[in-house]
């Protein structure tokens, strides 16, 4: 059996307790190195076999998940934030399938979760944006060209952008082509809920000279939009004047 598992942002605190569980009873480990916090290795069994998949093809992955299944252990594939977010776990779920070697997913808490946290904003501010983009530029991996990042400015809502902190001056342009202006907020928040972390908050505008000079050029996510401003209206939920499923309005 093999257990995909989101070790969360980065703090080892952040793993789900089920996510605990499987890497405290994996007979194999195989963890993204790059990004997953080895802090969370402190958890296996002494005699578990740990290997770094940054170092590794998916062809070695799935020798060492068959090798596993074979001795009859149970594996757990360690990945970054939570799996379904450039994680590639779709083709190992196909290549299981495939061999016939059963699986499940523990979902985890993404890094865009935790750089909000570090931020300390919300996403979905009422009379602001209710929609959260997220989206990376193109690098090696393309990225179709009706999901370009001028295109997704063009909504003026909420944005995450993964993997392109190396690109801010591509970005800034591509940004500025859509709905935001030159003014709009912007944040860069390298190694969200790490004890390394840093948030520098920006402008659009003023993006690529951000990163140049707090030196961020990787592990970062990019945050744009009015949700980092001061202006929103209050929920609806929490009104007063408002009755909900489970509360009358007071008048
Ligand atoms: N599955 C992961 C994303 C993996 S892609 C998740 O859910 O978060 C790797 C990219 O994620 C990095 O290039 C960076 O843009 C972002 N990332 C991952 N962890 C991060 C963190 N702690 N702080 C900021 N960005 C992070």
């Amino acid at each position: 059996m093999v257990h995909f598992v989101g070790a969360g942002p980065g703090a080892p605190d952040l793993i789900t307790l089920r996510g605990a569980e499987l890497l405290k009873t994996a007979d194999t480990v195989i963890y993204a190195g790059s990004l997953v916090n080895p802090a969370l290795l402190a958890l296996c069994k002494t005699d578990c076999a740990i290997y770094n998949s940054a170092e590794m093809t998916l062809e070695q992955v799935l020798a060492v998940i068959e090798a596993a299944e074979r001795a009859g252990g149970t594996t757990v594939r360690l990945h970054t934030g939570d799996p379904c977010l450039y994680g590639a776990i779709r083709e190992q779920m196909d290549a299981l399938d495939s061999l016939g070697i059963p699986y499940d997913d523990t979902p985890g808490v993404s890094s865009f979760c935790g750089a909000a946290a570090a931020v300390q904003a919300e996403y979905t501010l009422p009379g602001v944006s209710q929609s959260v983009v997220i989206t990376r530029m193109a690098g090696r991996t393309p990225v179709p060209e009706r999901e370009a990042i001028a295109a997704w400015a063009a909504h003026g809502a909420s944005m995450v952008i993964f993997l392109s902190a190396g690109m801010l001056e591509e970005l800034q342009a591509e940004l500025l082509k859509g709905a935001y202006t030159a003014s709009t907020p912007a944040a860069l928040v390298y190694k969200a809920t790490w004890p390394e972390e840093k948030v520098v908050r920006c402008t659009v505008d003023t993006l690529a000279e951000t990163g140049r000079k707090h030196n961020i050029r990787k592990t970062a996510l990019v945050l744009v939009g009015s949700f980092l401003a001061p202006d929103y209206q209050r929920s609806q939920l929490y009104n007063p004047s408002f009755s909900t499923e489970f509360r009358e309005a007071s008048r």
